[in-house]
């Protein structure tokens, strides 16, 4: 494992040095053979354990500064509370990516916090990410994860554990509104010139590079959320220090997949306004890029930054247009606001749930339309939609092949809360098997995994309320 130190280059205004502090009887539980392997990470080499655990502290490792508006309001000094930053690995194709442990122990940024992660989250966090990147979704990775023997308190004690996980940056937007906050301009420009250079350098060479580099994260960023709504993906903490400069989905809390249609859902238990509800995401995603924009009022005019910001709503809704298209099996747009308005309006009366309702679509024949007419209360409402939508659908294309490939858009396993809860029980006690069997229908959620088919069901009525809130 070649670590290289490129974040840590920037000096000591930028980060803190931090090291791991290991967790008392820490374990290794699971690690990503495919994702070390693909980093070149060899977990055979005792080194390269003790390096990644924190038995093996190493000079340049550091827990990053940055500010944040969250839930709406601007927080001038976050930082990584729990979160160290061991540096960067290449990949096979020169692409670098951040080795960061999450739960690594108090820093200079920690305020209140114990700078832990319990298990729970921990799990949470891992089965989301795996999950989310193999859906198609620019993510976070989880690379490994390690339980304890120590307690960590939250409303009760829980396990402690480390979590590894990967991201080609931790760049949040947050890191650009705190240089900008506390008026340190020449850091400001060290920390654009360092993202250009890493990250976006493929715009070196055009006459304004900035420019060009905040265009494609608005487009980045639009198009992430784009595929979260495609899929039903909550945030929960929808926080500009939770947003990562590159579009990839991070710092996975209270989130949530949507199981009964109901956009004005909120996962987060804590999000008391439902600021970021289900419905709300792309104009939040809006809003953000709009406290990201405020942060280059010293490079650029007001109406350039709106200029900049008008490439969001058409992206966001070009892409949106492409997954929902793709989901129904329609070919053209022409109808697809209609469809989609009347289809949700069935779906929320039915207490539908998103994910499987999409998977049946798939697969329902049009002279066999039980599959779906016998999910639901109201047969008229359905069978109503189901006429509209076959008199699209059906447009001359070869039928079968277009619900193949709706399959594999559709994914028959989503994380729902409930399953994620089983095989967090399952761990506390020692028992990984559940979450490794989870993980397996998550890594490949299009394939039908029969012998899984319980990991693919609605939630049981114990689990219906089941409550996610900000603290892990
Ligand atoms: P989050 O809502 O998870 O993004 O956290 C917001 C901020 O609180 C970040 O700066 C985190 O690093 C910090 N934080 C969250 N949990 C803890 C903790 N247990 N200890 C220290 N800092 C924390
Ligand atoms: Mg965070
Ligand atoms: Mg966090």
């Amino acid at each position: 494992m070649k670590l290289h130190h490129h974040f840590a280059q920037l000096g000591n205004e930028f980060c803190a040095h931090t090291r791991i502090q290991p967790l008392a009887e820490q374990r290794l539980v699971e690690y990503n053979k495919t994702l070390a392997s693909e980093l070149g990470i060899d977990f055979s080499d005792e080194k390269v354990q003790k390096i990644l655990s924190g038995q093996e502290p190493i000079d340049e490792s550091l827990s990053m500064v940055y500010a944040g508006h969250q839930f709406g309001g601007f927080s001038p000094r976050l930082g990584d509370g729990r979160g160290v930053l061991l540096g960067e690995v290449k990949d096979q194709h020169g692409v670098l990516h951040d080795l960061h442990v999450k739960g690594a122990g108090q820093t200079p940024f920690s305020r209140q916090g114990d700078g832990r992660a319990v298990l729970r989250s921990s799990i949470r966090e891992y089965l989301a990410s795996e999950a989310m990147y193999a859906l198609g979704i620019p993510t976070s990775r989880a690379l490994a994860l390690y339980d304890s023997k120590q307690a960590v308190y939250r409303e009760r004690p829980e396990s402690g554990a480390l979590l590894i996980r990967t991201a080609q940056s931790h760049v949040r937007f947050g890191h650009f509104e705190y240089f900008f906050a506390h008026k340190m301009y020449d850091q400001l420009q060290e920390l654009i010139d360092f993202t250009l250079d890493t990250y976006f350098s493929h715009h070196k060479d055009k006459p304004e590079p900035l420019k060009a580099m905040l265009i494609e994260v608005v487009q980045r960023t639009a198009r992430m959320i784009a595929k979260w709504q495609s899929v039903g993906f909550q945030h929960g903490v929808m926080n500009t220090d939770n947003f990562s400069i590159l579009g990839e989905t991070i710092d996975y809390g209270p989130f949530g997949f949507m199981e009964n249609f109901d956009d004005k859902w909120v996962c987060n238990h804590s999000d008391h306004e439902g600021r970021y509800a289900y419905y709300r995401q792309p104009g939040i995603g809006l809003w953000n890029l709009n406290c990201l924009m405020f942060a280059f009022s010293k490079h650029f005019s007001r109406d350039e930054l709106i200029e900049v910001l008008k490439h969001y709503e058409p992206t966001l809704q070009t892409h949106y247009d492409e997954l929902m298209m793709a989901k129904l099996g329609i070919a053209s747009t022409s109808e697809l606001e209609p469809m989609l308005e009347k289809l949700f309006v069935v779906l929320r009366k039915e207490h539908f749930d998103f994910t499987i309702f999409f998977r049946l679509l798939s697969q329902v024949d049009t002279d066999q339309p039980e599959l779906l007419m016998d999910e639901v209360v109201d047969r008229k409402a359905m069978a109503d939609w189901l006429d509209y939508y076959w008199s699209i659908r059906n447009d001359g294309r070869d039928q079968q092949a277009v619900s193949q490939q709706m399959q594999k858009v559709n994914p028959k396993f989503v994380l729902r809360n409930y399953l994620a809860h089983e095989v967090i029980e399952a761990a506390e006690s020692g028992n990984y098997l559940p979450f490794r069997q989870l993980l397996n229908v998550l890594n490949s959620p299009f394939e039908e995994h029969e012998e899984s088919n319980a990991l693919a069901m609605r939630a049981p009525d114990w689990a219906r309320h089941l409550e996610v809130s900000c603290s892990s």
